[in-house]
């Protein structure tokens, strides 16, 4: 057993703290209160190579795994930027597309994903179907060779910034009429295919949105894996939600690290009654506790990134869904700390905390919620039955 990290892996992550730090939160709050996005930093992620450090080499990418864009959504969290669409685009979508995409796919868009010059949303949720996807009911009937898509989404994030959304949805068979799961590759520009911003309580410049789609005439190539991989859409779709709850556990993580980053050097610094209130255990304690869940969440998350990229899928399906869990309680705790260690200053705009609020608070419910990942662990790990 081998905990230490490559000298690669932590070259990596110096790189990505540096581009990032350099920008920062108050970069990332600025663009959210002014409506703006993080097209600028994007785009420097993506010449460095770093969108595209689990790309196959063979279309332009690193040739890394998922252990690489861990490290790189975490480092940007760990500087202020905990950015959505790193879970979404090169996490779910690339990887989805590198696993199960036809070669003409492949070849059209794993080379963007590497450069960072294209950006794919992610659709699954829906308003009536919500936590239980099984329920959806975005569907596409054949007209010709072409599909047509119907349906609604919600909660999709970044759709503004993105060239396509990836779809998650079901194919209705002509002569049967039967369903079957299928992923669909959707230009934002597609007619049909609109999209309207749901005003939110999180200070990011990545917004979300519902999004409609009427009749979107999409050509025979727009389904993931080509007619052949119809009906074998959820195997396609399960190979980029593990990368998505690492990634999520990443971006939790590193909002939890910004944040105690912050307190610690607040906590050594401010004193009321003489000496620093660091030295009070009731500040020490909350943030030494926290920082112990970051820690141990932080194990989990490389141990199922390490499971992904080794092909044990099984076993990271396990692993993902408590690094998500975990890292997301680790952090709320950590942001809840700070801000506590820091009074009134937690509150205030200048001390950049209360802002992380909204963003590591998601982290509970999205991309799969704290009960649903409990009722995974009681279900498969505990062997304990259904409820629902
Ligand atoms: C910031 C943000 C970004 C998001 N980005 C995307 C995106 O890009 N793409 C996308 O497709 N979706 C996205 N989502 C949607 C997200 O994945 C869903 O909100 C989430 O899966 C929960 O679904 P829901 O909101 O419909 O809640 P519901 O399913 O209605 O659940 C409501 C509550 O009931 C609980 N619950 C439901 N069923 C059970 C059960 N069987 N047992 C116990 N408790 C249960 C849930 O845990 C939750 O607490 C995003 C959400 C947020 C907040």
């Amino acid at each position: 057993m081998d905990f230490s990290e490559s000298t690669e892996l932590t070259m990596l992550r110096d790189a990505v703290a540096g581009l990032a730090g350099r920008y920062g939160h108050e970069y990332f709050t600025t663009q959210a209160k002014t409506g703006g996005n993080t097209r600028e930093l994007w785009a420097a992620a993506g010449e460095a190579g770093y969108l595209g450090v689990a790309v196959p080499a063979e279309y332009g990418g690193g040739g890394g795994g998922i252990q690489e864009l861990t490290v790189v959504c975490e480092e940007f969290a760990t500087a202020g930027c905990p950015m959505l669409l790193m879970v979404v685009s090169p996490a779910i979508c690339a990887t989805v597309i590198a696993r199960g995409g036809t070669a003409e796919q492949k070849s059209h868009w794993l080379p963007r994903f590497a450069d960072g010059s294209v950006t794919m949303a992610f659709a699954i949720t829906e308003p009536d179907a919500g936590s239980n996807s099984h329920k959806i009911t975005t569907t596409a009937r054949r007209d010709g060779s072409d599909w047509l898509l119907s349906g609604r989404k919600y909660y999709i994030s970044g759709v503004d910034e993105a060239d396509a959304v990836l779809v998650v949805g079901r194919t209705e068979d002509a002569a049967t009429g039967r369903l079957a799961p299928a992923l669909f590759i959707v230009p934002t520009d597609a007619p049909g295919f609109e999209y309207r911003p749901i005003p939110m309580e999180i200070t990011s410049p990545e917004k979300q949105f519902t999004v409609f789609m009427d009749d979107v005439r999409l050509p025979a190539d727009a389904l993931v894996g080509g007619a052949e991989y119809a009906g074998a859409g959820l195997a396609g779709l399960f190979a980029g939600l593990n990368p998505e709850r690492i990634t999520v556990a990443a971006y939790a993580a590193g909002i939890g690290r910004y944040a105690l980053a912050k307190a610690a050097a607040y906590a050594r610094d401010r004193s009321v009654w003489g000496t620093p209130i660091g030295a009070h255990q009731a500040i020490a304690h909350p943030l030494a506790a926290a920082k112990v869940q970051i820690e141990l969440s932080r194990l989990m998350m490389y141990k199922a990134a390490w499971l992904y990229d080794n092909g044990m899928d099984a076993d990271c399906a396990e692993a993902a869904n408590m690094a998500k869990y975990s890292a997301a309680e680790a952090a709320i705790g950590a942001v809840d700390a700070a801000i506590q260690s820091h009074g009134g200053n937690g509150m205030a705009t200048e001390y950049g905390l209360a802002t992380l609020w909204g963003g590591v608070r998601a982290a509970r419910i999205a991309p799969v919620s704290r009960e649903m990942v409990l009722n995974f662990v009681a279900q498969h790990s505990l062997g304990l039955p259904k409820s629902y």
